[in-house]
């Protein structure tokens, strides 16, 4: 168990050591796209980094969309507020898919790029959190999840990724993706730095009603459950290296179950229909007047006036538009939005069971890191299908973790660990248990950051 934070705390620093780490940053910047904006005033405490669509007072916050250039909140998220108060100190605002729309971090005015190798995706939408997170050796990143956003980039970057149990933490100052589905999570180098927050930003918040007094629990399991189903969807490559990592698992006297659970073939359409429709919702605010992008010509007529303003969504938001307001109209909501909605229960119900006993195992992405040349040619049904493992937990919210379990051509790979409702710190305590065995190295070494 190795945690950077203490680490950091107990380490003699050289007196330019903030002055250095920005220069670096910056330098790196230009070719990775992590940061929308870097701080460059930090000069003391441990660094954190916040998602782009996660207010900070004073910062510029725009979930990397033109939509929302220039609005600068006038509050922090409880979020952030919590970290200030912790003494850590505000980095910059990472890059990420346009309102968290996406599973690569290309659906962004800047594509973000793999650290490790920059022909390759970094994953998203919290993709900039992920590549700061490889870049810094002493840095924790605020990143949020709506169906993967936060398990995927962890993945294709090395890092660990966490995502709270859906209330676990308060969503005040998101910028709302799914208000259903929507969590603030973190990514660090290693699960026992993510304990160390998690601690400190749970619980009840007046200022959020969805978000739970109940506290978090570490009950250890001792079985494994992998599903069926999901192993199917999984390249060849990616499933033989998930199965030798389940062999050297044994070693941590775990018993290993295979079950199948058909109904989660459903996941990914029902998760598609319940997050754009409560997208559409979210996004008709953006007109123009209130927040970020202005129209300025107020003699036009109303559709060019809307048009103007709405024409500032990517092409990912708009399809989303679109497909969410259709999914909730009234002549086809009960065919769409609210079977969507039995099939969440249902899962829930499902998966509720595995996890009584047990927790659940799987490879975080179905495929090894793809290049973003691949990304660009898939159409959108293809690219939803590589959330096939990180939407099951998401939609029914459930805790889970991404890790680093091995490298395949010098690229690391990632397995998920899902665990009940507010059962989070068993799965870092799993994390913890296999960093102890695996040679937990970063292979790459970009810098002395
Ligand atoms: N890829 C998924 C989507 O586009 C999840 C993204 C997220 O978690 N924000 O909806």
């Amino acid at each position: 168990m190795r945690s950077y934070i203490s680490e950091f705390e107990s380490k003699e620093k050289p007196k330019d050591y903030y002055t250095k780490i920005i220069e670096e940053l910056k330098r790196k910047n230009a070719e990775l796209n992590a940061f929308n904006i870097i701080n460059d005033e930090i000069n003391s405490g441990f660094p954190f980094s916040v998602k782009d669509n996660i207010c900070v007072n004073g910062v510029e916050s725009t979930a990397s969309s033109k939509i929302l250039k220039t609005y600068t909140p006038p509050f922090d998220a409880t979020v952030v507020e919590k970290f200030k108060h912790n003494g850590f100190s505000f980095l910059g605002k990472t890059n990420m898919d346009e309102f968290g729309f996406g599973s690569f971090g290309i659906n962004c005015e800047k594509p973000a790029k793999n650290p490790i190798n920059s022909d390759y995706v970094a994953g998203g939408s919290s993709s900039g959190a992920a590549i700061a997170t490889a870049l810094l050796k002493y840095h924790i990143a605020v990143a949020e999840s709506t169906g993967g956003s936060i398990s995927a980039p962890a993945a294709f970057c090395g890092v660990v990724g966490f995502t709270p149990t859906y209330g676990a933490l308060s969503r005040y100052g998101l910028i709302d993706y799914a208000n259903s589905l929507d969590k603030i999570g973190f990514m660090a180098r290693s699960a026992a730095d993510i304990r160390t927050v998690l601690k400190q930003c749970t619980g009840r918040d007046g200022k959020d009603t969805t978000s739970s007094s109940q506290p978090l629990t570490d009950n250890p399991k001792a079985k494994l459950t992998v599903i069926t189903e999901l192993m199917d969807k999984t390249d060849e490559k990616i499933k033989s290296a998930f199965l030798r990592f389940l062999d050297k698992i044994k070693s941590l006297d775990y018993k290993i179950e295979y079950v199948s659970l058909p109904e989660i073939e459903h996941s990914i359409p029902a998760y598609y229909i319940v997050s754009t429709a409560e997208a559409s919702t979210n996004l008709a605010r953006y007109t123009g007047f209130k927040y970020g992008f202005k129209v300025e010509d107020f003699s036009k007529k109303y559709n060019d006036f809307f048009t103007e303003a709405r024409n500032q969504f990517g092409m990912e938001a708009k399809r989303r538009i679109v497909l969410g307001t259709f999914v909730r109209s009234a002549s086809v909501k009960d065919k769409y939005y609210v079977k969507a909605l039995k099939i969440r229960r249902l899962l829930i119900n499902r998966i509720k069971r595995l996890l009584k006993d047990s927790l659940l195992i799987s490879p975080t992405m179905p495929i090894q890191t793809p290049k973003i040349d691949e990304v660009k040619k898939l159409s959108p049904t293809q690219s939803y299908a590589m959330d096939a493992f990180t939407i099951p937990p998401n939609f029914c919210g459930f805790p889970h973790a991404s890790f680093t379990y091995d490298y395949l051509a010098g690229m690391p790979i990632g397995a998920q660990i899902v665990t009940d409702q507010f059962n989070d710190y068993a799965a870092l305590s799993f994390i913890d248990s296999w960093e102890n065995i695996f040679d937990y190295k970063f292979k790459y070494n970009i810098g002395a950051l």
